[in-house]
């Protein structure tokens, strides 16, 4: 009865090559965008049925066609204000809409979103859901979005009214994209379509790497922080580093970058080891971790508030001895106070407070004006910071950074042997997500002392990968 969904008439929309790369069953690059958390979704949907309640839900385990006419029966009962995740059918593409709302003169096609504005991606999720609904046959007079008004504050009580905001849509019409659709699943052959703008609209697109021509050895795509240098070695036609023109404006680190690369070999500046040693002993090397609950959680908290949830703690003393200690909030509960309090007493008067990012320190300022009663020992902390990062960049290049600073591309090239690939959690964005998962009232015990001992893992691995590469940056440097 169907054989595409909401996403496949959108690629369609956007592109003829994604719309085949759809209906041909190729799987999806690793790492491609998420469509959302699930922990999140399932919280912005019971904030946004709280606002339109009464509804009744059509239930997912029924098969498609008892899902379409469960839909059809519950729109006839006029005595339902609301049908949950009503499913219709039109020319073969299937759609689940979260929110029909009745209204005098027909039906409102409503959807929540996990954000704190709207856009153009956003309008077209629900519009193509509404088109779809209307040639099913539904009397669709217009659509709404639901957001989130980010100055909300959670009180006691979350208050679903307050914390979305209701935003009306423009109808749009799919003919066109159907028909692309249908088009692209009778082809044969995928059509060779290259990137280009059109990638990014309304959303990047998860198989950029495919249509994009490989980056070589000596491409200029590699530079470091490269936006306007890449346009304007783009107007003069320089693809290739080696041929950079020798007055070309260009930052330091790119330079290094360009040395590096033309030469394959790091670039180690003269003033990395003075700043690398720039250290006091004990070397605190810090890192930590958060949580953005999507819905406020806990009463303090507004849409995606950073949370600190863990910290991790490598202590190098003067004689080369290494103590390791680490936090974190395994109880679902707002974790800022546990975390400062832990963080405050593990950090001791003295030494450096070693950190990759200007996160640590911009952390440390919220929760100081957070949690006034800590203000001085915050302070304190703040003022001992020191960020590798900045030092890493105006010192050192080598040719597998490939324009990135970041830890992960950094430990590679630095410490080859001490890697993340050993790990279940590979960068904050999951460790995030398993926090908000340990934390769940739902997940049983043995799911949340493995996440538990995985977030312990993840974050240590963090502070001890800061302190080999100063250790392995200073051998480089002759230190
Ligand atoms: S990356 Fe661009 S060209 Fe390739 S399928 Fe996606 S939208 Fe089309």
């Amino acid at each position: 009865m169907a054989s595409f969904h909401r996403s496949d008439l959108l690629a369609a929309r956007q592109c003829p090559r994604r719309a085949w790369l759809h209906t041909h069953g190729v799987a999806m690059p690793a790492g491609s965008p998420s469509l959302g958390r699930a922990d999140d979704r399932d919280a912005v949907r019971a904030a946004a049925r709280a606002r339109f309640p009464g509804g009744v839900v059509v239930p997912h385990d029924l098969v498609l066609e008892e899902r379409v006419a469960r839909t059809r029966e519950l729109l006839a009962d006029a005595a339902i204000p609301a049908v949950y995740d009503a499913v219709f059918v039109h020319g073969g593409v299937e759609v689940r809409a979260a929110i029909l709302l009745r209204v005098e003169a027909g039906f409102l096609v409503v959807e929540a979103r996990s954000a704190n504005s709207v856009g153009e991606g956003h309008e077209l999720d629900v519009t193509a859901v509404a088109w779809v609904a209307a040639q099913d046959g539904v009397p669709v007079v217009g659509c709404r979005l639901l957001h989130f008004d980010r100055e909300y504050v959670r009180g006691e009580e979350l208050d679903p009214h307050a914390l979305l905001v209701e935003v009306e849509v423009e109808p749009r019409d799919f003919t066109a994209s159907l028909a692309r659709l249908l088009a692209a699943a009778a082809e044969g052959g995928e059509p060779q379509v290259a990137a280009g703008s059109h990638c990014r609209d309304p959303r990047p697109c998860p198989w950029i790497e495919r249509c994009s021509t490989p980056e070589g050895r000596w491409s200029v795509r590699q530079l470091p922080r490269a936006g306007r240098l890449l346009h304007e070695l783009a107007e003069l036609g320089v693809e290739d580093v080696r041929f950079i023109p020798s007055d070309q404006r260009m930052n330091p680190s790119q330079q290094h970058a360009v040395w590096s690369i033309v030469n394959s070999a790091e670039y180690i500046g003269q003033g990395l080891r003075p700043a690398l040693e720039s250290v006091r002993y004990p070397i605190r090397f810090v890192d930590f971790e958060a949580a953005q609950p999507a819905v406020p959680r806990w009463p303090g908290t507004s849409p995606f508030t950073q949370l600190p949830t863990q910290w991790s703690m490598h202590i190098q003393a003067s004689d080369g001895t290494v103590e390791h200690r680490e936090f974190l909030h395994t109880e679902d509960s707002d974790p800022r106070r546990a975390f400062v309090e832990s963080l405050v007493a593990a950090a001791g008067g003295d030494g450096s407070i070693v950190v990759y990012s200007g996160y640590e320190a911009s952390t440390l300022r919220g929760l100081r004006d957070r949690l006034p009663e800590h203000w001085e020992d915050l302070e304190a902390i703040v003022h001992r910071v020191v960020d590798l990062l900045p030092i890493v960049r105006d010192h050192y290049y080598h040719p597998a950074l490939r324009g990135s600073f970041s830890m992960k591309a950094l430990l590679p090239a630095v410490c080859p042997e001490l890697d993340y690939s050993d790990l279940a959690l590979k960068n904050g964005e999951m460790a995030a997500r398993a926090w908000l998962r340990m934390i769940g009232p739902n997940t049983p015990p043995a799911e949340r002392e493995e996440l538990r001992a995985s977030l312990l893992a993840y974050c240590a691995r963090d502070t001890l990968a800061m302190l080999a590469v100063r250790a392995r940056l200073l051998t480089r440097a002759g230190g």
